[in-house]
């Protein structure tokens, strides 16, 4: 699907969730068959030569990208979840947001030395939660091929916060 058939599914909310904020609304592309299918399929397509064994994404709206790229890619999904979600042990990753800090677990068992590991979520915007979930990654011993995202905010310039970790690569639809 086109770039700008993708956008024409995309809302924008002023101001939300606080004043001076353009929230991106990725509810309608998900809602649409076409476009859903369209996103899953081209971000699947991208990495389906990169031995992809794993896909994590990070909650939530990550789990919604992520789970149908990893069933596509033929590959298990691993959740990314806010601390005190997972019942059993974790590796926990802290990061800065704009204002104080946040922290993703993923189960410790959930990824292993062999695994090939892409990161999906909705949306990128400072990276810094793509570079977290690839710091559980790598806590896990697993080894980080790409990041994957439906959308990107540029102008925050995300790939300059993940380049300066990552020089895997990074795909976006938007
Ligand atoms: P980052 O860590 O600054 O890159 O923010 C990305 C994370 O925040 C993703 O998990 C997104 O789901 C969420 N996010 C940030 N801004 C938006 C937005 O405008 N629309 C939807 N999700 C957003």
């Amino acid at each position: 699907m086109a770039e700008s058939d993708y956008a024409g599914l995309i809302v924008d909310i002023p101001d939300y969730p606080e004043p001076g904020v353009i929230f991106k609304d990725i509810t309608p592309l998900m809602a649409d068959p076409k476009g859903f299918a369209a996103a899953i399929d081209d971000l699947a397509d991208h990495f389906k030569d990169a031995g992809i064994t794993k896909v994590v994404g990070a909650e939530a709206r990550g789990f919604l990208v992520g789970a149908p790229v990893a069933y596509r890619l033929g590959a298990g999904f691993v959740p990314a979840r806010k601390p005190g979600k997972l019942p059993r042990d974790v590796y926990s990753q802290s990061y800065s947001l704009e204002y104080g800090t946040d922290e993703l677990q993923i189960h410790k068992d959930a990824l292993s030395a062999d695994d090939k590991v892409l990161i999906i979520d909705d949306l990128v915007a400072t990276g810094g939660t793509a570079v977290a979930t690839a710091k559980l990654v790598e806590q896990a011993g697993a080894e980080v091929m790409g990041f994957g995202f439906i959308l990107e905010l540029c102008y925050l310039d995300p790939r300059k916060e993940i380049g300066a970790a990552y020089d895997q690569d990074v795909f976006t639809l938007i």
